[in-house]
Formats: structure tokens, C-alpha cells, sequence
């Protein structure tokens, strides 16, 4: 049976469990089943930092194809890191707007909130002793720079590792030829055991989701089904409504050809995206509509498509954005303007750093919601709706990878007929 089957089998079976326990009066028994799911997101926690860490750093060092194909590299590196930013703040608006945390009444959020405190493991705002904020400017760039590295990874802390990552790719660039293959086949090897042990985890993920949400439901009913639920909508109607919009704007503008042409020669490649949930498997197919369907030239689907299976996930940013201020409506965290802001910073980086395979989104999710004070036990609530959500933005990372090589590629053609006439 796949893992997905699997995974909604739990869900079913989860839902109906704790509706039963709910019924009985009997939330209390849940607490013996929770384990396993804090076991299942404890191991995802464990795996998000390295994870980030040796993804960038191999994003990174392989940029010495970039300086070969500069303007191209910049040009899409340019529009994927645009439409990530635009992305994420598009899901912030979405989830302010519409809300989908705040259906849920001040006592089901309190009991919410008072479960995860009496776990000693979260406190609000409102309880919690005073924290120095970041305030200046000058202090938050200061912040992304560690002063000891491994003192970073220790505490999880993304943003200075994520510059660390970075930093070091780059430097790698710079050494013999020879020395920096070997480092890449190294950071390769270690993104494939990683990406393995990614897997291995999510065989737990039918058993976990089915004691995370009989957890859930037993203690807290259906209201809070009704508001993932609505966390569902919002997400996927804000990735529908950046899809056509943004990206059917964008292919008609700057790629010269009907959104409707593009969509309907893509929709074998958006169908697998669907089905698999990765976009690393999707490419050969979508390597090949490019070029032989869109008639895109062979060097620039080469160099983009892959890069941006590899950073472009304007889908997860989406996702990320929605996330986190839907958890932070459930916990009744307050986000304050500065703090959205961080909020666009990380999940954009924390897109970048997500591997192009199913269910990475919700690993690096825990890095946003960390850096943005937002409990990472709210994981454990959306993960129910965890693979369909997948599904659907794996659709979108794709297609922006795909909108993005046509742009660059027409691009890239006036430019040469430009040439041609002078
Ligand atoms: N599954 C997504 C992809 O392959 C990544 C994610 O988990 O957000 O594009």
C-alpha cells in the first residue's frame, strides 16, 4: 500500500478514534497514544538542521556552473527568490485576512494552549518572563552572523546557519577544482543519507498522524477540524490564486505565449507533481515538456529547472507563510509587524533549503516557526492535512520552475535578435 494511502488511513482511523474517545468522555486516554506522534516529530526536528545545512552548503559550492552561465543563473535565481518573497508574504496576507485559526473559540484555544503548557514545553506570550527582542536593524544583521557556528547548530538557530552554509559554499567555489568535487560528492552523499533517513522517518507518519489526531480530537473535538479545515482552503486557494495569477501573468507578459497554451503542455508534468509530492521527480518529465513541447532551448532548461527543483518552492513558501500564522492564531501568539517580517526572511531561506522530495516542507517549517517564537508543537496540528497540502504545492514549485525557464528563456532569445540586427 503507499505511504499516502497509509497516511489518510490514519488520518480516518485517528479522526474516528478520538471522536469515540471525545464521545466517552475519555480525552484523558489520548495522553497514552500522543507519544508516538511526539516521537514522529521529535525525529523531524532532528533531521531539519542538517538538513538545511548541507543542502545550501551543495546549492552553494555547485555555483561555480553559475559564473559559466552568469546571466542566466541570475536572471532565474533573481525571479525565484522574487516570487518565493512574494509568496510567502501573499500567505501571511491570506492567513491574516481570512483567519482560519481564529474560528476556534477563546476555550478551545486556552485549552490548546494550557495542554502544551502543562508539557512544560511552550509558554505564551502573556505567561512567559520577558525575552530581549530584537530591536534595531543593525542587531538583527548582526544576528546572522555566528560567532561560533557550531555553537548555531546546537541551539537550531537557522538564519546564522543558513549564512554559515552559504558562506562556506561560496569559499568552497574557490579552492582547486579537484578538492571541491570531492567536497560536492561528499555534501551529495550526505543530502542522499539524509534525504534516506528522511524516509525512513515517514514510515512512522500513518501511525504518528493516527495519535497526533485522535490526540487532538479527543481533547479538543471537531471544532478544530472545522479549523483545519478552513487552514486547508486558505492554503491551497492562495497557492490556485498565485498559479494563475502570478504565474499566468508572468509567462503572458514576459514569456510572450497564452497562460492557457502553457498550463495545458504542462499538465502531464503538473499531474506527476500532484501524484509524487516531488519535484526532484518530476524533472526529467518537466526537462523534456520544456524543451520539446514549449520549445525552450536545451542549456537554459538544463540549468534552470534543476536549480530550481533544488531552491524554487514558491509552493512551500505559501505554505510556510499560512503555517505559521495560522499556528500562531491557535496559540494565541500575537505577530507583531517585525516579526512577519522575519517570518517572510525565514520561510523564503527555509523554502531555499527544502529538498525537492515529498513532505520536506514540514521539516523546515520547524526552523520558521522557531525563529519566529511560534510554538513547534503546532506542527503536530497541521499535519493531518500534511500530504494533500504537499501535493498541491509541490504542483506550484514546479510550475514556477517551469514559468521561470520560459522567461528566461525568451528572455534570453530577444536578447540574441537584438543582437542579431546590430
Ligand atoms: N514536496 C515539495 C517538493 O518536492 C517540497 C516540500 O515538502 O515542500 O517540491
Amino acid at each position: 500500500m503507499k505511504l499516502h494511502t497509509k497516511i489518510f488511513i490514519g488520518l480516518i482511523a485517528g479522526t474516528a478514534a478520538g471522536s469515540l474517545l471525545a464521545m466517552l468522555d475519555a480525552g484523558a486516554v489520548a495522553a497514552y497514544v500522543k507519544p508516538l506522534g511526539d516521537i514522529f516529530i521529535q525525529l523531524l526536528k532532528m533531521i531539519a538542521i542538517p538538513l538545511i545545512a548541507v543542502s545550501i552548503m551543495g546549492a552553494t559550492a555547485g555555483f561555480a556552473d553559475l559564473k559559466k552561465l552568469g546571466r542566466v543563473g541570475l536572471k532565474a535565481v533573481a525571479f525565484f527568490l522574487a516570487s518565493m518573497i512574494l509568496a510567502v508574504s501573499l500567505g501571511i496576507v491570506a492567513a491574516n485576512l481570512f483567519q482560519p485559526g481564529k474560528s476556534l473559540d477563546a476555550a478551545k484555544k486556552e485549552a490548546i494552549q494550557a495542554g502544551i503548557r502543562s508539557e512544560g514545553r511552550w509558554q505564551h506570550p502573556a505567561h512567559a518572563p520577558a525575552t530581549v527582542a530584537r530591536t534595531s536593524a543593525a542587531e538583527f544583521l548582526l544576528a546572522l552572523i555566528p560567532t561560533n557556528p557550531f555553537a548555531a547548530l546546537a541551539s537550531g538557530d537557522m538564519l546564522p546557519v543558513i549564512t554559515f552554509s552559504m558562506l562556506l559554499g561560496l569559499a568552497f567555489t574557490l579552492i582547486a577544482p579537484t578538492k571541491r568535487d570531492k567536497v560536492l560528492e561528499l555534501l551529495d552523499a550526505l543530502n542522499d543519507a539524509l534525504v534516506a533517513l528522511v524516509k525512513g522517518v515517514m514510515r512512522l507518519a500513518p501511525y504518528a498522524v493516527f495519535a497526533l489526531i485522535t490526540a487532538v480530537i479527543a481533547q479538543f473535538g471537531f471544532h478544530f477540524l472545522l479549523a483545519l479545515l478552513e487552514y486547508a482552503l486558505v492554503t491551497v486557494g492562495t497557492m490556485a490564486f498565485f498559479l494563475f495569477a502570478y504565474y499566468g501573468l508572468a509567462v503572458a507578459l514576459l514569456g510572450g505565449i497564452s497562460p492557457l497554451f502553457f498550463f495545458r503542455r504542462l499538465s502531464s508534468v503538473g499531474l506527476l507533481a500532484f501524484s509524487t509530492s516531488s519535484s526532484n521527480a518530476v524533472l526529467p518529465e518537466n526537462m523534456v515538456s520544456c524543451e520539446q513541447k514549449l520549445g525552450m532551448d536545451r542549456g537554459v532548461v538544463s540549468f534552470v529547472l534543476p536549480l530550481g527543483a533544488t531552491i524554487n518552492m514558491s509552493g512551500t513558501s505559501i505554505y510556510q507563510g499560512v503555517s505559521a500564522v495560522f499556528i500562531a492564531q491557535v496559540f494565541g501568539v500575537t505577530l507583531s509587524l517585525q516579526q512577519q517580517v522575519l517570518v517572510v526572511l525565514t520561510a523564503t531561506l527555509a523554502a531555499v533549503g527544502t529538498a525537492g522530495i515529498p513532505g520536506i516542507g514540514i521539516v523546515t517549517l520547524s526552523m520558521v516557526l522557531g525563529s519566529a517564537g511560534i510554538p513547534l508543537e503546532g506542527i503536530g496540528l497541521i499535519i493531518g492535512v500534511e500530504r494533500i497540502l504537499d501535493m498541491c504545492r509541490t504542483v506550484l514549485n514546479v510550475m514556477g520552475d517551469s514559468a521561470t525557464a520560459l522567461i528566461v528563456d525568451r528572455s534570453e532569445k530577444r536578447r540574441e535578435r537584438r543582437r542579431s540586427w546590430v
